[in-house]
Parts: C-alpha cells; structure tokens; sequence
C-alpha cells in the first residue's frame, strides 16, 4: 500500500472507533475532534494527511511547530500539547489554534502578557496531572480551582477546557477512574464559573487509550501511532 492509502485506512479505523466509543457515551461522533499527533512522522506524511482532509495536528515541541506551521497550508489547525517554556510563548502563540498543556500560573501569566502584547485572545486548556506521576506536567487536581480563579484576572485570553493523560502502563480501570477524575473535576468547574473562562472542553486520550476516554467524556482526543501505523516515518 502507497502511504495514501494506509493513512487513509488508519484514519478511517480510528474514526470508526471514536464514532462507536461515542455512541456507547451517547453524544455524536463529530463532537469530538480527533487531533493527529505529528511528532513521530515526516512531513511527507503530514502533506498527506492534509490532503485526505485532516486539518487538526498536534505538535509537542516549540521548533517543530514553527518550522511547520511556516510550511504548511494555512487551513492547518495547530494544536500545541507538549511542555511550553515561558521564552518560546512569543511565537508560538500566533501560530496555535488550541494551546492544550498550560501546566503553570507562571506560564498563564506569560501568556496573557504576550497576548496583550500581539493583540491575540488565545484559546487555552489548563493540563492537570491526573495520573499523579510526580515526573508529569500539569496542575495537581486540588490546585486548578485556584489557577482558574487567578485566571480569572487575565483579560488576554481564554480558558475553554481541561486536558489530561492517564499514566503509562496502568490497567484499563485505572486509567478510566484517572480520566473521570478530569471530567469531574471540569464538570464542577463549569458549574462553578463565572466571567469570561468557560469548561468547555474536555482534551484526553491517546492511541493506548481514546476509547475509555471518549466513554468518559472527552471532547478531543490527541493520536499519534495508531494513526501512523505501517508507515515508514
Ligand atoms: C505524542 C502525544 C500524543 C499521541 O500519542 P500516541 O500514543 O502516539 O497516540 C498525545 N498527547 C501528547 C501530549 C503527546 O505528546
């Protein structure tokens, strides 16, 4: 098979797992928006995928997504989910669709500044740490209340949402209790909100694991591998 045609089978697989998963949590499949996490493969790759239609990509390094997003078809919706330092916020925010990893105050705080600055109201997700794994990023769940009310302040951009991701090589119910610790904790928060910062979104699961995540609630699921299977990257 030409990279074309199993790309194209891999996206349709996924898609028929997400719609089925999504039918099972009884919400329609293009609720939920399947972000292809591109680290892994090359840009050849990418201009395919691109050219079956997909426009939502994940990148979760700083440089790739510059030097990418430069590249690429301006109807490209770039995702950042990696770990973002406060010096790369300046141009990295210009170029994202959706910022999913904001793990710190520090960190939403550059932001608002250098929103200000540029004159963006970016769309941002606070990343939580739902698998308690002292090595991840992302807020501790008993600390996004606080985040989300010092956000509360910042007029430059918007929180929409929560991400998370379940820790590795755990059974298939723990991951599912982690996921549904995030969909809690973002229900309550939604109901708790007040002002310009809406708990809309829902960003969790990952090719190991889209499925149990969809089931409990999420909005957008990042894949990589199961995306890129059988190609060469
Ligand atoms: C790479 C990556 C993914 C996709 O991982 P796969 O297991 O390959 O689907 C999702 N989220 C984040 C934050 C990533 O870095």
């Amino acid at each position: 098979m030409t990279v074309r045609e199993t790309l194209r089978a891999n996206l349709f697989e996924v898609q028929e797992r997400i719609a089925k998963a999504a039918e099972r949590s009884g919400r329609a499949s293009n609720s939920i928006t399947l972000v292809a996490a591109t680290k892994y493969v090359s840009q050849d790759v990418i201009h395919e995928l691109i050219d079956l239609g997909w426009h939502d990509l994940g990148e979760s390094r700083p440089q790739q997504l510059w030097d990418r997003a430069a590249q690429f078809d301006k109807r490209v919706r770039w995702h950042f989910i990696g770990h973002l330092q406060r010096n790369k916020v300046a141009r990295t925010l210009p170029l994202v669709h959706l910022l999913h990893s904001v793990d710190s105050l520090r960190l939403l705080t550059a932001i608002d500044a250098e929103a200000a600055a540029q004159q963006l109201t970016p769309e941002i997700l606070l990343e939580v740490n739902i698998s308690g794994d002292a090595a991840k990023d992302g807020f501790p769940p008993d600390e996004v209340e606080a985040a989300l009310t010092a956000a509360a302040g910042l007029k430059h951009m918007q929180v929409c949402g929560l991400m998370g991701m379940a820790g590795l090589d755990v059974e298939a119910d723990v991951t599912r209790q982690q996921f549904r610790t995030l969909a809690d904790l973002r229900e309550r928060l939604e109901r708790s909100t007040t002002g310009r910062h809406v708990m809309r979104e829902l960003s969790m699961g990952m090719s190991g694991d889209f499925e149990i995540a969809i089931e409990e609630g999420a909005t957008i699921v990042r894949v990589g591998s199961a995306l890129f299977e059988g190609l060469e990257t």
